[in-house]
């Protein structure tokens, strides 16, 4: 995998597990963790304010969580979102359950930019477009700095 940094990284197994057991790590590291989760910038997408939210234990459905795990998660997502945007990270959110047979449950956590409308119109007809853009057009230093900073005020601002 190459990361948001442009750089390769390397894991074995399940990508989640590997990442809740710090086999690898990210340039900006952890926004925020906790017993059950971690809060990180998406891994390859250089999408300032794009967050993923994963839970430690290997589950591949929202409904494999407890009830008291499932509104801890929704805090942590809840208190993500104010934070960005009270620092004018992005305005506007969508958050993605990401369920996939066998593979790590995981949130995405994505903002609505607005280049993002600006080369496709419907963000969410046109994901994949919107992630080629990016990886094609912001692997630079200057979003790199930009998502170091917005994982930084999460950081600071997220309460353990
Ligand atoms: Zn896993």
């Amino acid at each position: 995998m190459i990361n948001y940094a442009n750089e390769e990284v390397k894991f074995s197994g399940c990508p989640g597990c590997a990442y809740a057991r710090y086999e690898f790590k990210l340039p900006c590291g952890l926004a925020f963790e906790n017993n059950n989760f971690t809060l990180s910038q998406d891994w390859e997408l250089p999408i300032v304010g794009f967050f993923v939210i994963s839970p430690k234990k290997h589950i591949s459905k929202l409904s494999e969580l407890t009830k008291e795990e499932r509104n801890e998660m929704f805090d942590i997502i809840d208190d993500t979102i104010k934070i960005l945007r009270k620092n004018n990270v992005c305005e506007d959110f969508n958050v993605i359950f990401e369920e996939k047979e066998n593979r790590h449950f995981h949130v995405w956590i994505m903002p609505r930019h607005k280049w993002m409308k600006e080369i496709c119109g419907n963000i969410m007809n046109n994901i994949g477009e919107i992630f080629d853009y990016a990886k094609q057009n912001y692997r630079n230093e200057e979003t790199y700095n930009k998502i170091e900073e917005s994982t930084n005020i999460l950081k600071l601002q997220l309460k353990k």
